[in-house]
């Protein structure tokens, strides 16, 4: 495009709460094949709430939060944030040792014995025997809940089930992006489940799910390999390497730095439906050099 056409697109598009960092991306967000979401504060407002508490037998449900607030008090995960204010008011034991378990979960020491929290994945690894609960996760997952299973010295205690609303404008941003001829996915570290049922919601068909955070960029590099150019939309630490390798990188203002640092496109309203504005725009702004 001249000099002129993209200034006046970068302009437009900031006036609109579109913010290109670059003139490249103005243009590269015209030959987008697909946009790539991710799940958590993405697609979903990212403020995920306990919304039923399922307890194995002899537990009761306080029990099961007591035990997995008081590990989740040391993690700054998003699902560690609902956990704690669902135990508001609760008196929590003691937790030490804290380890983040990157994309699956967490653990940490409590009454001497360890707490582990998270997937299905990390309770199969460290040989934890949910079977009692395993119907319930099941059912939970189909609901779109994410499950987070909590273990005490190697027993399984409860299931907690987070539910975390859509973005209003998401199935609507899937919609008009398929109608422009541009495929939608959805990444995320989340089981394939849950994320499925959400993906059924919005509209969108293709899920790459239980990616681990460190694999993101992978997945995008894959679908480039298959000849596609990529746009990826994220908010979080683990969406950077991915919005980097993307050929064009939309970052939700509402997200991390590291997210807006490593976007071409910042989305300053937070909303999915401007990744079909800024495609529209950068398409008006390139017909204006021919
Ligand atoms: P996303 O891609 O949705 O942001 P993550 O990669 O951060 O998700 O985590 C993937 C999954 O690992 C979560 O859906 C959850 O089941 C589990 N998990 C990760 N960290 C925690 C934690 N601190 N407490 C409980 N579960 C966790
Ligand atoms: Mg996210």
């Amino acid at each position: 495009a001249t000099p002129m056409a993209v200034m006046v697109g970068t302009g437009l598009g900031a006036t609109n709460g579109i913010l290109f960092k670059n003139a490249g991306a103005l243009e590269d967000a015209t030959k987008l094949d697909v946009i790539v979401f991710d799940k958590t504060g993405t697609l979903t407002m990212g403020q995920p709430r306990v919304v039923e508490v399922v307890a194995a037998q002899g537990q009761s449900d306080d029990d099961v939060l007591r035990i997995a607030a008081a590990v989740e008090r040391d993690s700054e995960h998003p699902l560690a944030l609902a956990i704690i204010e669902r135990a508001d008011g609760l008196a929590l034991p003691e937790a030490r040792g804290f380890r983040n378990i990157e994309g699956k979960g967490a653990l940490a020491e409590v009454g001497g014995e360890t707490v582990l929290l998270g997937n299905r994945r990390v309770m199969d690894e460290e040989g934890v025997d949910f079977v009692e609960l395993a119907r319930e996760a099941e059912r939970l997952k189909e609901d779109g809940r994410t499950v987070v299973h909590v273990a005490h010295g190697g027993r399984i205690l409860g299931l907690l089930a987070i539910a975390d609303a859509p973005r209003p404008t998401a199935k609507a941003a899937v919609a008009k992006l398929r109608e422009r001829g541009v495929d939608v996915a959805m990444l995320t570290g989340d089981n394939e489940g849950t994320a499925k049922r959400i993906a059924a919601e919005l509209g969108i068909d293709i899920v790459l799910a239980d990616v681990l955070p460190g694999q993101k960029a992978d997945k995008v590099r894959e679908l480039q390999g298959q000849g596609k150019r990529v746009g990826m939309v994220g908010d979080g630490v683990n969406d950077a390497p991915a919005l980097t390798q993307a050929d064009v990188g939309f970052a939700i203002g509402a997200g991390t730095d590291v997210a807006m640092e490593s976007a071409d496109v910042v989305l300053m309203k937070s909303d999915p439906y401007d990744v079909v504005g800024a495609i529209e725009l950068s398409r008006a702004t390139l017909r204006k050099m021919h």
